[in-house]
């Protein structure tokens, strides 16, 4: 008998949107506890249950932790489960994640063994599920990882969306394998929903489809208000600006670089990201050394999760490890440049800090994804009104109007982003009046209040059989 799996029920926190309110204003919160009273009604005592793959670490895992707490808060009953999984199972599961992301991933199959084992871990998973799932719930399976457990959850009489979080625009073969060896399992689901309406493949019944874009909250310790003291302070302690004025208590980063540790007045060009191929840090690196004149003080910080943090991530190591081959590549003046750090996980609001000091102070930030279902990266810069410099590919084409909110590149131009950078460096008031707009165009459209009320409606009309477009 394999052994079996528990899902484990994350906690989650209670969260009263009417904090929101100084952000967003009276009549968009009053609007959204209007919609919650009326969610309560049509649930009639359901629950809203959440099940992904990961607790902490990426994307998914940072949107569910909010706005699971304020839907609690709104006393819709909900929670959010996870799924245990092993090593061989990740490296599947990111092979189909990086599939509908386009790409090859790690170049292996997705044959009869590769499901053997994606089915067998799900199956060791199925009964604990089982256990807490009841027949009325709905339950919002995310991603691909579990996304083999909707059959079962569809016997067990639950009402079933599935959401995917990645995807591209249109298709090759490799978005097409992993389609394939996906679309058993999830094409009986009753809704799904997709973070723009390219990214459903053409199987997916458009009145079962849902679009809705993700949201940043702005009270974590991600989003959260820092003063330059903080700010300052807090990259001390990580290690990220010379220590030479108060410093936070926090675990170093470990950083790999030359020469001094930049100092407070030193330009950053900053990109933080997972150690994952789409994520292209060896891009941003190239496009920095070559299109940032050496006259520029500005440097590059490449910084992302130390590379054991993020359990359902496999290649983050080999990812790391080819970033640092390529800087070690570079002339002594080159390295000297650029700065690769692994922010410790240990602590997930010490590491949130970090990363929000650094998105804060810097310069310009870039997110030169090759592919991305939304990049939380880029909206939670463009909410501290930095400039953005990023890729046209999947939702950040919906984030970012070019030229007005941040600016776009296409995923490919490595010329043309280090152009961008260099403008943007040279050119203070642009950055200034592109960070403003950034900052007004994040609340205007990715909150929380104004996802939850995307969900409200579709949950309406899943619950009422009508068809969710
Ligand atoms: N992130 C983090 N610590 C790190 C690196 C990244 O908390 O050291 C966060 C980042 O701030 C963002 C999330 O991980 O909130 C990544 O989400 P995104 O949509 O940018 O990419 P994904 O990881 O989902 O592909």
């Amino acid at each position: 008998m394999p052994q079996r799996y528990e899902v484990i029920q994350v906690p989650l926190p209670d969260l009263d949107p009417r904090r929101l309110a100084p952000l967003v204003g009276e009549e968009r919160v009053g609007g959204l506890e209007e919609e919650a009273a009326r969610v309560r009604g049509f649930l009639d005592g359901r629950r809203v249950l959440n099940l992904s793959s990961t607790a902490h670490g990426g994307g998914v895992a940072e949107i569910l932790h909010t706005l699971l707490g304020y839907v609690r808060h709104m006393g819709i009953e909900t929670a959010w489960l996870v799924i245990e999984g092993d090593p061989d199972f990740f490296q599947v599961t990111k092979r189909i994640h990086n599939g509908l992301y386009g790409g090859p991933g790690d170049g292996l199959a997705l044959d009869a063994a590769a499901r053997g084992t994606y089915e067998g871990v799900l199956a060791r998973n199925s009964a604990s599920l089982l256990a807490v799932v009841r027949p009325d719930d709905v339950v919002v399976v995310h991603d691909p990882q579990p996304a083999g457990l909707v059959p079962s959850l569809l016997d067990a009489g639950a009402r079933v969306v599935w959401r995917c979080h990645v995807g591209i625009d249109g298709e090759n073969a490799w978005s097409t394998r992993a389609w394939s060896f996906i679309r058993p399992y999830v094409e009986h689901a009753h809704g799904f929903v997709f973070s723009r309406a390219s990214f459903a493949p053409p199987w997916v019944p458009r009145d079962r489809l849902a679009v809705i874009a993700p949201s940043i909250d702005p009270f974590t310790p991600k989003n959260a208000d820092l003063d330059a003291d903080d700010t300052l302070a807090l990259l001390r302690g990580a290690g990220f600006v010379a220590a030479n004025g108060p410093s936070r208590d926090v675990r170093p980063a470990h950083v790999v670089g030359e020469g001094a540790t930049p100092g407070p007045d030193e330009p950053l060009v900053v990109q933080v990201s997972r150690w994952d191929r789409m994520k292209d840090m060896p891009g941003v690196l190239e496009a920095f050394v070559e299109g940032v004149p050496a006259s520029s003080p500005a440097r590059l910080v490449l910084a992302g999760p130390t590379v054991d943090g993020v359990d359902d991530d496999p290649e983050a190591r080999a990812v790391w490890e080819e970033t640092v081959e390529i800087w070690r590549s570079l002339s002594a003046q080159e390295r000297s440049r650029v700065r690769l750090a692994l922010i410790p996980m240990d602590d997930l609001q010490e590491n949130a800090l970090v990363v929000n000091a650094l998105q804060r102070h810097a310069a310009v930030v870039v997110q030169k994804s090759l592919a991305e279902g939304f990049g939380l990266t880029v909206a939670e810069a463009m909410w501290k009104s930095r400039p953005v410099v990023a890729s046209a590919v999947g939702g950040i084409a919906d984030q970012i109007e070019d030229g007005e909110s941040g600016l776009l590149i296409e995923p490919d131009d490595l010329a043309g982003l280090g152009e961008r950078i260099t403008r943007l460096l040279e050119n203070p008031l642009e950055a200034e009046r592109l960070g403003a707009n950034a900052r007004r165009r994040v609340t205007s459209r990715f909150l929380p209040d104004r996802h939850l009320l995307e969900y409200a409606e579709l949950l309406e009309h899943l619950l009422a059989g009508r068809p969710l477009a």
